[in-house]
C-alpha cells in the first residue's frame, strides 16, 4: 500500500468547525490515517493512552493555532468547460471545440480546489467533457476538486444548453435522455426547466410540461439521482415542485411578461417539500465588480456606466427576495454557478459571503456549503461534514468564519483525500483584486 494511504496525520487547529450543526469549539484534534478521517475529539486525549495515536511510533502533527479548521467547501453549481471571462455559452458553442472545453475544465478544478472547494458538481457541460474530467481527476491525471457530474442538462430544442447536446421532447424522449446519462454514470440530473440565457429559449416561461418533468424525476429517482432544476420563472418552478425535485437553481419568481412576483405560496411549498434552493446571489455582484475595477482604472463608457448603476441597483432587492426565502423557512445550499458569465473559478466563497449578507448566519452560509450541498447531492454518506469514517476533505483558514464570513477567503490549506493541495495557483488572487478579466 503507498504510503499516503496508511500515513497518519493529527491536526491541531485553534478552532474547529465539523459543520454538524453545532458551535464551533477550542482544543480539538482531528486524526487522519491515509484519505479517511478516523478520529475527531479533544486535543490531550489524541495521543494520552487509549488515544487513536497512543500506539503509533510516526505520525505527522500539523499545528494551525490561529486557524479553524472545517470541511472543504462543496460547490454545488459550477461550469467547469466556462472561462467565467464574460464569453457566453453560445461564444463558447461556437468558438471552442471539446478538447479545450476539457482542458478548462481541468485548469477549473485545480483553481477550485486551491481556493478551498474539495468537491465541484458540474451542472451542465458539452457532451461527455465532464465525464472524462471525473475519470481523470478520479484517476489522478488531473489534480483538483472531486467532481460530481450531471453530465449534459436534458433541454427541449432549442431550450437553455441545448447546444450541450441533450435536447428532448415528450415524455419518451426525456426518459430515454436520463437512462443515456445514468448509463454513463452521471452523479446527478440537470434539467432546464425554464429559458435562460440562450437566444433560442424564453427564461420567462417554463420548457417542459409538467408529465415531462414528473418523468424525468421518476426516471432519476429510480436509480437513486438527484434532480437540480434551473428556474428563471415562477411557472417552471412550480413544474418542478409538482414533479418533486430535488435542487431548485436560481428560484427566480418571474412572471411570463418578465415582471418579478415573488410568490409566497410557491415559497412556503418549497420549504413544506424540503426542496434546496440555490440561489445564485453572487453572479451579478462579478460583473458589478469588474465594472467597478474598470472604473477605478479608465473612464467607462456610457453603456458600461447604465451598466453598473442597473447591477448596483440591483444587488439590495436580490438579497432582499432570498431573505423572503429565508423568511419562509426555505433550506439553501451553496452554488456559485462559476465559470458563467464574469464569475471565474476560484471564489466560491463569494456565494456564501452574498448569503451572509442576505440573511444566513455565518455558520447557517458555511454549512449551506459544506453540509447541505453534500446532502443535496446525495453523498453526505462521504463528504461535508468533520466526521470519523467520512473523506478526509479538510480547509484551513485564518481566523473564525464563524464570526467573520469572509475569513473563508484566508485559505492555509486544504486537504482532498487526506492530502494537502498545493498552494493557490499563480493568478488566483488577481481575480478577487483586480486586473484579470
Ligand atoms: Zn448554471
Amino acid at each position: 500500500m503507498p504510503e499516503s494511504q496508511t500515513a497518519w496525520t493529527v491536526i491541531r487547529p485553534g478552532n474547529l468547525i465539523d459543520a454538524k450543526g453545532g458551535p464551533p469549539a477550542s482544543g480539538q484534534a482531528v486524526v487522519v490515517q491515509g484519505s479517511t478521517i478516523h478520529w475527531v475529539g479533544a486535543s490531550e486525549a489524541a495521543e494520552a493512552p487509549g488515544g487513536p495515536l497512543s500506539s503509533r511510533t510516526s505520525y505527522q502533527t500539523l499545528d494551525f493555532p490561529d486557524a479553524t479548521l472545517l470541511p472543504g467547501l462543496i460547490d454545488a453549481h459550477t461550469h467547469t468547460n466556462m472561462p467565467g471571462d464574460g464569453r457566453s455559452g453560445e461564444a463558447v458553442n461556437l468558438d471552442d471545440t471539446d478538447d479545450t472545453r476539457l482542458l478548462r475544465s481541468a485548469r477549473n478544478v485545480g483553481l477550485a480546489l486551491a481556493s478551498g472547494v474539495t468537491t465541484v458538481c458540474d451542472c451542465g457541460a458539452w457532451h461527455d467533457t465532464a465525464f472524462s474530467l471525473r475519470q481523470s481527476v478520479e484517476s489522478g491525471l488531473v489534480p483538483g476538486s472531486r467532481v460530481l457530474a450531471s453530465g449534459r442538462p436534458i433541454t427541449v430544442t432549442g431550450g437553455h444548453l441545448w447546444y450541450m447536446g441533450a435536447e428532448a421532447d415528450g415524455i419518451e424522449g426525456v426518459r430515454s435522455q436520463v437512462r443515456q446519462l445514468i448509463k454513463q454514470r452521471a452523479n446527478f440530473i440537470k434539467v432546464a426547466a425554464s429559458g435562460g440565457s440562450t437566444s433560442t429559449s424564453d427564461p420567462f416561461r417554463p420548457s417542459f410540461t409538467e408529465p415531462e418533468m414528473i418523468t424525468l424525476v421518476e426516471e432519476a429517482h429510480n436509480r437513486g439521482r438527484p434532480v437540480a432544476a434551473h428556474c428563471r420563472c415562477t411557472g417552471a418552478i412550480k413544474n418542478a415542485l409538482a414533479a418533486g425535485v430535488d435542487m431548485v437553481l436560481h428560484c427566480f419568481f418571474c412572471e411570463s411578461d418578465g415582471t418579478y412576483r415573488f410568490d409566497h405560496d410557491t415559497a412556503r411549498r418549497l420549504a413544506d417539500d424540503g426542496v434546496w434552493v440555490n440561489p445564485t446571489l453572487h453572479l451579478g455582484r462579478t460583473r458589478r465588480d469588474l465594472l467597478r475595477r474598470k472604473r477605478d482604472i479608465e473612464e467607462l463608457t456610457a453603456e458600461e456606466q447604465t451598466r453598473l448603476e442597473t447591477l448596483e441597483a440591483n444587488d439590495g432587492p436580490r438579497l432582499e427576495r432570498c431573505a423572503s426565502l429565508i423568511d419562509a423557512g426555505v433550506r439553501l445550499i451553496g452554488g456559485s454557478d462559476c465559470g458563467w458569465g464574469t464569475y471565474p473559478f476560484g471564489d466560491f466563497q463569494g456565494e456564501l459571503i452574498a448569503m451572509a449578507d442576505a440573511g444566513l448566519a455565518p455558520m447557517a452560509a458555511i454549512i449551506a456549503g459544506t453540509r447541505d450541498s453534500a446532502s443535496a447531492m446525495g453523498v453526505s454518506d462521504r463528504i461535508g461534514t468533520i466526521e470519523p469514517g467520512k473523506e478526509a476533505d479538510l480547509l484551513v483558514v485564518e481566523g473564525d468564519p464563524s464570526r467573520n464570513v469572509e475569513d473563508l477567503r484566508k485559505v492555509q490549506a486544504v486537504f482532498r483525500a487526506g492530502v494537502k493541495a498545493p498552494g493557490p495557483v499563480p493568478g488566483f488572487h488577481t481575480n478577487l483584486s483586480g486586473g484579470h478579466t
